[in-house]
């Protein structure tokens, strides 16, 4: 039997807002558990929800760059559930009268191009996060409560695993591109489920769907996807095919999905349009259409063409150059600076400077965004100027963020003065010549043991603290 595989996605982008949707709390990532909150947030009884305008603006600018409708008028709803993340009991989401409808993202894959219809896109505020301990308990973060939130939904236009990664990796640079968000994935910025559901080849009916829920990678998306196709064919080989919509989970270490539950229904969310908010008309905003307009930027696609087509490009070669916004910028800026007599000689130009950007400079640069907090983290005395090396280092060969970086390589300094006492007492013992040479008046020796510190908290100590220490000791 010669299938076909139909697949749709629902993507969820946090919006790059400096407050959340409906109260004034600061969106931010890197803070403590539970402190970005105020009673609007948390559901208080009596409070009201105000509207985040940057919030609607940035909605609005994804979806005119992806050729979406906006409607004439637009309403948020209430959308009904119980969980522990929701301290509502409710989301203020939009059901009725979306925001935007329509549009379409060109994605390319295996070298063609193809237009992916979208049904919709809307704005909602994002639940608490639950966070599972090892013995089975539970803890909720509510700072991301409230944060705005895209939804995105494609039409079933998708036909392999390896089209939703495409159309997830054209989307994560289109949104960087208009600087809607960062959509970090690893951080939960940016999610997806992905619907999929395989029919005989020649067949119009849908057959019923299976929903993958929370996807947090492109990888995740791919393998997710490859697995149910193999799930599903089989059921379908054996004249099984599902029969009710069904949502599963995806376990990435053993890289299967798992069934968590036949599918609700709309309906049962109880949506009801939200009572706290009035209907906006698009005639009456508060800013014109026509700014938003203006300000999308050429997109990723097209700048690639671009490329391709005034700097005689390699496809490869434009690909990388604008796989990221600040790259393509920089080599604009440097063939812009090229004066040359003949084409020919300005060809030549274009060609060495993106090689050398390209293999030489490019590795080697690590973002302006990462370099900054960078340098507040020293400037903060967050890291040892040591250990700043090292944070560098692996900037430069990963390009990921600092705070990252000191996370996963416990680099943060030694704060606590009685950790360094214990350390610096371990090693008076263990150097008694040294010492002794200190007490003789050798004040290189001091120096010696400050190292032995140093190389004991693998950098992390402020050496100044830790000379001081020593001296008292001594
Ligand atoms: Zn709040």
């Amino acid at each position: 039997m010669k299938l076909e595989t139909i697949i749709g996605l629902e993507v969820h982008i946090e919006l790059r807002t400096k407050t959340k949707l409906f109260c004034s709390c600061p969106v931010k990532s890197d803070v403590s558990a539970n402190t970005n909150i105020c009673p609007i947030c948390l559901g208080h009884p009596g409070v009201l929800p105000v509207l985040n305008e940057e919030a609607i603006k940035k909605t609005l600018l994804l979806g005119l760059a992806l050729n979406s409708e906006i409607g004439e008028i637009s309403r948020f709803d209430r959308k009904n559930y119980f969980y522990p993340d929701l301290p509502k009991g409710y989301q203020i989401s939009q059901f009725f009268l979306p925001l935007l409808k329509g549009g379409f993202l060109e994605i390319e894959n295996d070298g063609k191009r193809k237009k992916i219809d979208l049904e919709r896109i809307h704005l909602e505020e994002d639940a608490a996060k639950l966070l599972h301990g090892e013995k089975g308990e539970s803890f909720v973060d509510f700072n991301r409560a409230g944060i705005p939130l895209i939804e995105l939904v494609t039409r079933p236009d998708l036909t392999s695993p390896e089209e939703a990664k495409a159309f997830l990796e054209i989307l994560h640079l289109v949104v960087q591109y208009l600087n809607v968000s960062e959509a970090e994935m690893q951080k939960g910025e940016m999610r997806c489920d992905a619907n999929i559901s395989l029919r005989p080849k020649g067949e119009k009916n849908f057959s019923a769907k299976t929903e993958i829920k929370n996807l947090n990678s492109f990888k995740a998306v791919e393998d997710a996807l490859n697995y149910e196709i193999k799930r599903q064919t089989l059921l379908h080989e054996e004249g099984r095919p599902p029969k009710t919509n069904s949502t599963r989970g995806f376990d990435e270490k053993k890289k299967i999905t798992v069934l968590q539950r036949e599918k609700e229904e709309s309906h049962d969310y109880r949506y009801f349009p939200e009572p706290d908010l009035p209907i906006f008309e698009m005639k009456s905003l508060p800013f014109p259409l026509e700014e938003i307009k203006n300000s999308i930027k050429e997109l990723p696609l097209a700048k690639k063409d671009r490329f391709i087509k005034t700097y005689d490009l390699l496809e490869e070669e434009a690909k990388i150059l604008t796989s990221d916004l600040a790259l393509a910028d920089f080599i604009e800026k440097i063939i812009s600076e090229i004066k040359t007599e003949s084409e020919e000689d300005r060809r030549k130009f274009v060609k060495l400077a993106t090689s050398w950007t390209i293999n030489r400079l490019w590795p080697e640069l690590v973002k302006p965004e990462n370099f900054a907090e960078f340098i507040i983290l020293i400037s903060q005395n967050k890291i040892s100027s040591a250990s700043g090396q090292k944070v560098l280092e692996e900037m430069k060969k990963t390009g990921k963020k600092p705070s990252d970086i000191i996370k996963e390589n416990k680099l943060e300094i030694i704060g606590d003065v009685e950790e360094i006492k214990t350390i610096a007492g371990k090693i008076i013992l263990e150097n008694k010549k040294v010492v002794e040479d200190f007490k003789k008046g050798k004040e290189n020796a001091l120096q010696f043991l400050v190292g032995q510190v140093m190389k004991e908290t693998k950098g992390r100590a402020d050496p100044k603290l830790v000379q001081e220490i020593l001296r008292n000791f001594l």
